[in-house]
């Protein structure tokens, strides 16, 4: 049976799809319904080879063209996706199951506005001159080459277009890899880009598990590595880019704090609270899953969040007023489950949610945990499932030290009215992207990223163009040489 998710082939290279069926069936998998809808199939190393070919001329051509003339190109693919919001929004809900609610505004919105922000930026991107006496010294803003982003499964139209659209801008080539349980967006958005002028080969999808991404990030040919994924996988990408001196970007997990201090807006708290661990059923690298909750407040609290979290509305992903939809995949449910059952075990009290949902699909509903102490698991490793860590805090440098006490570093947020206390506390924060009475915006215009082990560089708004260019110097001597000798 042919779905109308199935892609015209399994990859897009050189400006069309194209397919090698030896490579191993990948089933793409409607959460919500757990029946596969596509059939993919994972690259082979003719597929891979083909890429790269096609990748290293196009970038040549590319490159060639002014910022100004990229920049076009970018700008227009950003029209065609807004254009086409509503089969790209659908799509994304088959692919990942997330309610169309969410994608419609959340993933092909974003990825048509990083397009259109380093669409902007191209023909602006310029080295600098220093005059040194007579003498000067100019340097070039170049592309790196070659760029390979590999995908997690929660966004793949924005991952896709938030690691393509400033490679592209600098003038690079990429050849991206999705994650092997949602190979299906990325190659619309290769495909946009091709009918937005993009030269063939500039921007390439190849499918496949985790031996094709490590082939990719081993190649000789590859200048840069961009992964977003997991600490340990990040670990083993960062560790083989090294082996080849390439450039990295690695957006990894997390397990961020979010303090909610006595004096703050309580319907605000519990909205940040919401946003900060259900969007996605919790699927949201940047998730503040350790909510630290001021004692004077924690009761009122944790009732309001159980209340709101009656109003959730669990059902088909495609319908416009479901507002929460099934995990990913049955593998992820179960490590959820695994969690919920570590949590109940080390102690802490289930307040609401956790319980799978007896229907096809991977369906539970969301949980909040209270009276979580900092030494349970589920307070330690990323869950990255719809449940919510309550922990109990007396004051400011005790929270702000708890907070911090992880070996992750990508988000945290603060509630309070008192902003003085916001400022001195986000300035603690040993995180990469802070809120203050807000939790998980993610504009294009601003920075995003991890410390510690979340991560190495940036991506979004003018600092990911120094991630995807290199700065060659030129010294201009205009006297006579004095050599000693
Ligand atoms: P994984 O780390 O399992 O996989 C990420 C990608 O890496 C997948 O495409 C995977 O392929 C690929 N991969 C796996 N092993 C290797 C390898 N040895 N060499 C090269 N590539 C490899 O992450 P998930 O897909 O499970 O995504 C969830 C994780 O991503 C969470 O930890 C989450 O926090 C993080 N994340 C971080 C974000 C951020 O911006 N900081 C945003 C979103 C998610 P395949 O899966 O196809 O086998």
């Amino acid at each position: 049976m042919t779905y109308p998710t199935q892609p015209k082939a399994s990859h897009y290279i050189d400006g069309a799809y194209v397919d090698d069926t030896s490579g191993d069936v990948i089933d793409v998998i409607y959460p919500a319904t757990g029946e596969v809808i596509a059939k993919v199939h994972a690259a082979t190393p003719a597929i891979v080879e083909q890429a790269m070919v096609a990748a290293q001329k196009g970038q040549k051509i590319w490159a060639a063209m002014t910022g100004t003339e990229r920049g076009r190109v970018l700008r227009r693919a950003a029209d065609i996706m807004r254009e086409r919001n509503h089969d790209l929004s659908v799509l994304e809900t088959w692919d990942t199951g997330k309610p169309y609610q969410e994608t419609s505004v959340a993933d092909a919105t974003s990825g048509a506005d990083a397009l259109e922000y380093f669409g902007g930026l191209a023909g602006s991107l310029t080295g600098e001159h220093i005059q040194l006496g007579e003498n000067w010294v100019y340097t070039r803003r170049e592309p790196l080459g070659l760029c390979v982003g590999i995908g997690a499964w929660n966004y793949p139209t924005q991952i896709a277009c938030w690691k393509g659209a400033p490679a592209l801008a600098c003038g690079n080539a990429m050849i991206f890899k999705p994650s092997e349980t949602t190979p299906l967006c990325a190659l619309k958005v290769a495909e946009i880009l091709t009918e937005a002028g993009l030269p063939n080969g500039v921007y390439n999808v190849v499918q496949g598990m985790g031996a094709v991404g490590a082939s990719l990030v081993t190649d000789p040919r590859v200048d840069k590595v961009s992964l977003t994924g997991s600490v340990p996988t990040g670990r083993k990408v960062y560790a083989a880019a090294a082996a080849g001196i390439k450039h990295v970007t690695m957006e990894l997990g997390g397990k961020s704090p979010l303090v909610v201090f006595d004096d703050a807006d309580l319907e605000d708290a519990v909205g940040g609270a919401i946003l900060a661990n259900f969007y996605s059923s919790g699927q949201v690298c940047s998730n503040g899953t350790r909510v630290f909750v001021q004692k004077g407040i924690r009761a009122r609290f944790v009732a309001r969040l159980a209340e709101r979290l009656g109003d959730a509305v669990i059902g088909d992903p495609m319908d416009p007023n479901t507002s929460f939809g099934p995990m990913v995949s049955e593998r992820q449910l179960q490590i959820v489950l695994g969690y919920i059952d570590k949590g109940v075990a080390e102690g802490a009290r289930l307040v609401c949610g956790g319980e799978r949902i007896d229907k096809k699909g991977f369906w539970i509903t969301p949980a909040i945990f209270d009276g979580v102490t900092d030494d349970m698991a589920i307070a330690r490793e990323e869950i990255f499932g719809p449940v919510l860590s309550v922990l109990e805090f007396s004051d400011e440098d005790e929270v702000i030290a708890r907070a911090n006490d992880t070996e992750f570093g990508l988000a945290a947020g603060v509630f309070t009215q008192d902003l003085k206390r916001a400022h001195r506390v986000v300035a603690q924060f040993e995180a990469g992207t802070c809120f203050i009475n807000s939790y998980n915006d993610a504009p294009v215009e601003a920075p995003f990223g991890g410390m510690k082990a979340s991560g190495v560089g940036r991506e979004n708004s003018k600092a990911a163009i120094e991630h995807y260019s290199q700065l060659k110097t030129v010294f201009v001597r205009m006297g006579k040489v004095e050599a000693p000798f």
